[in-house]
């Protein structure tokens, strides 16, 4: 972090007046954003949702391709200046849960709720694009804006991947790449970032402890799967902790055990699902080997079975040494440096942002968006059915987006 990218020769001057203009913009902004949010959309399937992203981005002079596998938007502008492209994503989707805001632009779609924020983002990156349009001839380089369905659920990013989002028409491709997440975590219109692991990979397990039914007056004449996976879920965190470098950390959950039907029947299996987070494919690789060891261990000690089914999801989101300090120190000229700070630890959720981060080197920052007068331990969650963010925080947001685009990308090559 300490060395600062080269900024392209005209970095210092693009960035002026933009946060004003950002901030005129705002209305607009946040008209989209309550018009996304009204009817939330869930998936990688979201053709409201992108029809009215097409439609705020017409006459903006971008060239616009759409998804053939999801209803995703890809929109490029070429800047007046030779550069390499940066690209700028949004995600799209929705969550499966009813909203409790009380907002007048609540959710009007029972059971879907945009309470991960990602209608800010999408609309946040709708405003950046026209900033950036506006300011095309300081512009080196194209843009592609990237709009994501299917973060959720889905790997909607690994999709787009596949349909071309980070190829260009100089066949060049992608040269970096930048994404925002608001949080309540932190005061409006800060922006926080780290380089290295940011968002934790996200597998999923699935046990199932095979034993024999029968009376439960007579567990001799049965073979119980109950106290088995009870022992299993217990194993898993000692596992954990007595396999894993404390200071690469991994997290195990088991989210749910079932089995049986009546008090009286000891069943014949029991199920038991959960997640693990990790941050390297070291400790991935160690949590993965020992969900299989200890499962069917502990199983055989008792003379059941353990079936393991692990289900690989998200990598880990890995930001870029470079980029990220690029990106860093052009918010401090964008924001002022009581307005940027450094993540002291990534954060174990997941993000599908990690497909593009593995092909192209970026960064994925965070943007807080919490209501001023709440306090941070009583500000909603994202995911929660009472998430609230500060609007006020989606200027700061569409300014970063432009800014990163005119200056945190690689120098063009002779310039810097
Ligand atoms: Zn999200």
């Amino acid at each position: 972090m300490s060395v600062p990218a080269p900024a392209p020769a005209s970095g210092g001057a693009a960035l002026e007046g933009l946060l004003a203009d950002a901030h005129a913009a705002l209305p607009d902004i946040v008209a989209l954003r309550r018009r996304i949010h009204r009817f939330p959309e869930l998936g990688t399937h979201l053709p409201r949702t992108q029809q009215t992203v097409l439609e705020a981005l017409g006459g903006l002079g971008l060239e616009v391709a759409t998804g053939s596998r999801l209803s995703s938007v890809t929109a490029t502008l070429e800047g007046a200046l030779p550069g390499p492209a940066v690209l700028l994503r949004a995600d799209m989707d929705a969550l499966p849960l009813d909203e409790d805001t009380g907002l007048e632009f609540a959710s009007r779609v029972p059971g879907a709720m945009h309470a991960c924020g990602h209608d800010t983002h999408t609309a946040m990156l709708v405003g950046a694009a026209r900033l950036l349009a506006a300011r095309r001839g300081l512009l080196a380089g194209p843009v592609v804006f990237m709009f994501q369905p299917g973060e959720e659920s889905g790997g909607g990013a690994r999709h787009m991947i596949d349909e071309g989002v980070l190829e260009t028409a100089d066949g060049a491709g992608v040269a970096a790449a930048f994404a925002l997440h608001v949080t309540t975590r932190f005061d409006s219109g800060t922006l926080h970032l780290r380089s290295g692991p940011t968002f934790a990979a996200s597998d999923r397990l699935h046990v199932t402890v095979r034993g024999r039914g029968g009376h439960a007056s007579s567990p001799h004449r049965a073979l119980d799967p109950v106290p088995v996976a009870c022992e299993i879920v217990l194993a898993l965190q000692s596992m954990v902790t007595r396999t894993v470098d404390v200071f690469d950390p991994a997290v195990v959950t088991v989210a749910s055990i079932h089995a049986g039907t009546t008090s009286n029947v000891i069943p014949e299996t029991a199920e038991i699902r959960g997640t693990f987070r990790t941050l390297s494919p070291a400790a991935r690789q160690r949590v993965r080997e020992g969900v299989h060891r200890v499962a069917r261990h502990v199983a055989a000690a008792h003379g059941a079975e353990a079936d393991v089914d692990l289900e690989e999801g998200y990598p880990p989101v890995v930001n870029d040494a470079d980029r990220t300090a690029a990106l860093y120190d052009t918010a401090v000229a964008l924001l002022g440096p009581g307005r940027v700070g450094l993540l002291p630890a990534p954060f174990m959720g997941a993000e599908d942002f990690s497909f593009v981060l593995r092909e192209v080197p970026g960064s994925m920052a965070f943007l807080g968006a919490r209501p001023p007068g709440v306090p941070p331990e009583e500000a909603a969650d994202l995911h929660s059915n009472l998430a609230v963010f500060d609007e006020d925080a989606l200027a700061t947001g569409a300014a970063v987006y432009a800014a990163a685009a005119l200056r945190a990308g690689p120098a063009p090559a002779g310039g810097g």
